[in-house]
């Protein structure tokens, strides 16, 4: 299962239209913890302002209303757009994407990022498809806004409530599932350490909270992550809290001591605003309205009581 996700994600016009089967609540007063541990309300952080398109089925201005008064005056949202004839939303916002999905969808309708990009334009997209032998599982998306700011807007489910370390590896490699990722991304030889410091991995970005529920959502800025350079390389998240290089366990220098690989992924290039025309994938029938509901590959792909898209 780990290899049909790694093999799907390496096309970029199929990685954002896919969404894992997160359950679809919403969090809109949540709190956000930043990678080193400490809480903060990402709604009031102004320099996590990212430009989310998403696809939602809208057939009238009822629905066209119904989106907007779902998202307009929310706080965190700055601005709407909506086009009904493209059955496209485009919001600016410092929610994160599944919070603004769970917004969306709690009219009723069906809502599918297509892209995402920065406030200016931006220098790159990346996303990870995360999963384990285990129930954890997410998607974790990566917006290299400036060459020194790199956004990393995520939701990850199934883990134990508390904070669970969560690094860049060096391998895009899941033949041994989590454990064939290599150890942290690490191109300049330093030791472990936290987000903010200088002696850090480059993959180092500390911890995020799950809460009571299980569900990590969470958007934070990195300084040292670059999008061009850990796309191939993967996300993984770990059991445990990273100590951040300051335990005096022997592995604390190493990775921060956080335990067993819980469910990983491979980064791949995915579509900033408005790369990604696609509507309907023609080779299997499957629209990204159903993509969700289907495995990403293999039996049961492709509906036969489906008539072949076309056409
Ligand atoms: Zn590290």
């Amino acid at each position: 299962m780990l290899q049909q996700v790694a093999v799907t994600n390496l096309n970029p016009f199929i990685d954002l239209t896919i969404m894992t089967p997160i359950k679809t609540h919403s969090k809109t007063g949540s709190v956000s913890i930043n990678a080193t541990g400490q809480t903060r309300n990402a709604k009031m952080d102004t320099d996590r302002t990212a430009k989310l398109e998403f696809g939602v089925q809208m057939t009238c201005d009822s629905c066209v209303n119904a989106v907007r008064t779902a998202l307009e005056g929310v706080q965190g949202v700055k601005s709407v757009k909506i086009d009904l004839v493209k059955e496209e939303v485009l919001v600016e916002s410092v929610l994160t994407s599944q919070e603004v999905q769970a917004l969306i969808e709690g009219t009723g309708r069906r809502a599918v990022l297509k892209g995402m990009g920065g406030v200016e334009k931006d220098l790159g997209v990346a996303v990870a498809m995360m999963s384990g032998a285990g129930p954890v599982q997410g998607v974790v998306r990566f917006l290299q806004v400036t060459e020194n700011r790199c956004l990393i807007d995520g939701t990850i489910d199934g883990l134990e409530p508390g904070a669970h370390g969560l690094h860049v590896h060096e391998l895009g490699d899941l033949t041994k599932d989590c454990l064939s990722c290599g150890e942290h991304f690490n191109p300049f030889g330093k030791h472990h350490g936290a987000p903010e410091d200088l002696e850090r991995h480059v993959g180092d970005l500390g911890n995020i909270m799950a809460d009571s529920d299980g569900r990590s959502s969470f958007r934070f800025e990195d300084p040292q992550l670059k999008v061009w350079d850990i796309i191939g390389r993967s996300l993984v998240v770990d059991a445990g809290e990273d100590d951040l290089g300051r335990g005096s366990h022997p592995l604390s220098k190493q990775n921060g001591n956080s335990g067993e690989r819980l469910a990983c992924g491979i980064i791949a290039r995915s579509a900033s605003l408005f790369q990604n025309t696609k509507q309907i994938c023609a080779c299997d029938g499957v629209t990204i309205w159903e993509e969700r509901d289907r495995p990403l590959a293999g039996m049961g792909r492709s509906k036969t009581d489906t008539p072949a898209a076309n056409l």
